[in-house]
Parts: C-alpha cells; structure tokens; sequence
C-alpha cells in the first residue's frame, strides 16, 4: 500500500517536472523562431563624457518585439535562453546587428563606441573569438577599438585564468573590455589585477542609493578610487538626476550613463537626440576641472 503510494507520488513529481520542462522548451523555440522571423531589436542608450557633456558611445540593449505593441524586456526573456545555447546564436545576432549600426552612424560622421552585454555563456563558449572575428571580418570597415564588450564581473570570475586569456586574445584584435555590475561579484583585488579589462562600470543599485546609504557612498567612491589605482575607466550607470550626477563628478567618475541623462533609444532617434543634447546639469558645466 504504501510502497503504490509512493510510486504515485513520484509520478506526480515526474509529471510536473515534465511540465516545467515542456513549457521551457516551448518558450525556448518561440524565442528562437523571434531571432529567425527578425523580431528582436536593438535600443542604445547613450553614455556622457562627465567632464565635457560629450557624447562618447552608445549601449545596446536587446528587446524582443512580440508582436505590433508589446516590446518584451530582455530580463523577462533572456534567462531561458541563458541556459541553452540559443544564447550563442542570440549574441552573435547581436554583435552582428550592433555593428552593422556602428557602421551606419559612421556613414554619417557619427563616431561611437558601441558596448554590447556578452552572456557568460556565451562568451565562455569554445567558439566565442572565432564567431567575433568572423563577425568583424565582415565588417572591415569597422574599428575594433570602438567596440567594447561588457561582462558581468561574476562572469570573469568564474575561471580568472581562462577568462583573462580570453579577454587578452580578444583584445589583441583591438577590442575593449567593462567589467558590467561592478561591486556585486565580490572581486578580489589581486583577480582585479589580473583582469585585462579597461573599464569598471559602478552597478546601478549603488548609484542608486549613493544619496541616502552611506554604505553605497562609500563603496562607489571605493570603485572610482580602484579604477584610477588600475588605470582603468569608469562608468556609473543608472544616474537619474542632477544631485547624483554632481557628487559622481566630484568623486572622478569619467563617464554617465542613466535615465537622467537618456532612455534607451530606437537607432533612428539617437542621432537626433546627440545634436540636441545639451548637458545643462551642473556636473557638466564645470567643464575640465576634477573638482576632487
Ligand atoms: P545592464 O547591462 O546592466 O544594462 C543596464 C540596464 O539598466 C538596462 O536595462 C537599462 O535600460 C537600465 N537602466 C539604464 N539606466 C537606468 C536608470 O537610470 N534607471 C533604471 N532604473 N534603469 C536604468 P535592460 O535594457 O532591461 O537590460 C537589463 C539587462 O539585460 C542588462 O543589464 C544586461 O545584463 C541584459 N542585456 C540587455 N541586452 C542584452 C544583450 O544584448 N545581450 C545580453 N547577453 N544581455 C543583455
Ligand atoms: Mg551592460
Ligand atoms: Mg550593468
Ligand atoms: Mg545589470
């Protein structure tokens, strides 16, 4: 009696597990049909020189257009294809999409750097350098130097050694490296020593309560100090207002990037927005000087 309830039990598991993975399975091929029937896209969102006001790059940042008026956000459909490696295909659509854009806005005098997200699946994948290089061979005219690649810091501390291998074949093509969220991987100062990468990007939710969180003060101030010991830049992202964008001026952060500054944008509206954009906050009107 007992031993049938317990098969019954499992059965039940079984079933539900069974379901779990049927429905992960079919979100999986509608995000793969969405990549072949060319419904994701790319929005940018600028990023400020904090010093001069200028505009120096854009990031791009994937969407998933489902159908005329819902536009899906990537944390709400990339976590499956994380897993899978339909990432891969994913992220070379999006190296290759992202560069055929630079290349655009070069056509008209617009010279950006343009930083794409890499998935740590995706660029711990064998193939990753060889799918960038074929990606940017067929680009000649594009400068690999103004593509920069943003890994999690959590990604590049996965295998230190392999992912600063990796990192240098890459940047031996010209290529640069952020190391995005910084703050949350828990790195070490000896593995940042290590890591090849030329910019530090403050993760948003230290930016965000750098104003009322001591602790958050502290710890952005910590990063831009980090960054200038290591000669690397940085770049504080989600900065909404004015308050935040004086006190990171302050500390020496180089460049902003946040919804006080610019939204993520359509391509066809970033060139519009650059000639119009007149950096007006205070941080941006005093002009040369570090005022640390
Ligand atoms: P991330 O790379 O850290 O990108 C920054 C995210 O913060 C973006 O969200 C951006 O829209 C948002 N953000 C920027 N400024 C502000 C601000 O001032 N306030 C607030 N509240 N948010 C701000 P998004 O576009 O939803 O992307 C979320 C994450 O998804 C990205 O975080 C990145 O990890 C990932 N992602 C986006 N596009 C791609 C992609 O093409 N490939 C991969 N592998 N990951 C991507
Ligand atoms: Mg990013
Ligand atoms: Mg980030
Ligand atoms: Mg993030």
């Amino acid at each position: 009696q007992a031993k049938q309830l317990g098969r019954n039990r499992y059965q039940l598991f079984d079933m539900e597990a069974a379901k779990d993975l049927r429905a992960r399975h079919q979100e999986l091929e509608r995000l793969r049909l969405a990549l072949r029937q060319g419904e994701l896209r790319l929005h940018y969102q600028p990023k400020v020189n904090m010093r001069t006001g200028q505009v120096i790059g854009v990031e791009a940042l994937i969407r998933w257009q489902r159908d005329a008026d819902t536009l899906v956000a990537p944390g709400d459909f990339l976590p499956v294809a994380e897993h899978s490696p339909l990432i891969v295909d994913i992220g070379e659509w999006v190296l290759g999409e992202a560069i055929a854009q630079a290349m655009r806005w070069r056509d008209q005098e617009l010279d950006l750097v343009i930083s794409v997200n890499i998935a740590a699946r995706h660029f711990q994948h064998p193939g990753f350098l060889a799918g960038l290089k074929r990606i940017l061979a067929r680009h000649p005219q594009m400068p690999p130097d103004r593509l920069e690649l943003e890994i999690l810091e959590s990604t590049a501390l996965e295998d230190v050694v392999r992912m600063r291998a990796l990192m240098a074949e890459c940047q031996a093509i010209g290529v640069r490296f952020a190391l995005d969220d910084f703050g949350t991987g828990y790195s070490s100062l000896s593995y940042l020593k290590q890591l090849p990468a030329d910019t530090l990007k403050v993760d948003r939710s230290f930016v965000r309560d750098m104003l009322d969180d001591q602790d958050d003060l502290a710890l952005v101030e910590g990063v831009i100090g980090l960054a200038a010991i290591f000669r690397k830049q940085v770049v504080a992202e989600g900065v909404e207002t004015p308050e935040q964008g004086l006190v990171l001026m302050r500390q020496g952060c180089d460049y902003a990037q946040g919804f006080g500054i610019a939204r993520p944008m359509p391509p066809d509206q970033v060139a519009a927005w650059i000639s119009s954009y007149r950096p007006d906050w205070k941080w941006a009107l005093l002009g040369d000087r570090r005022c640390r």
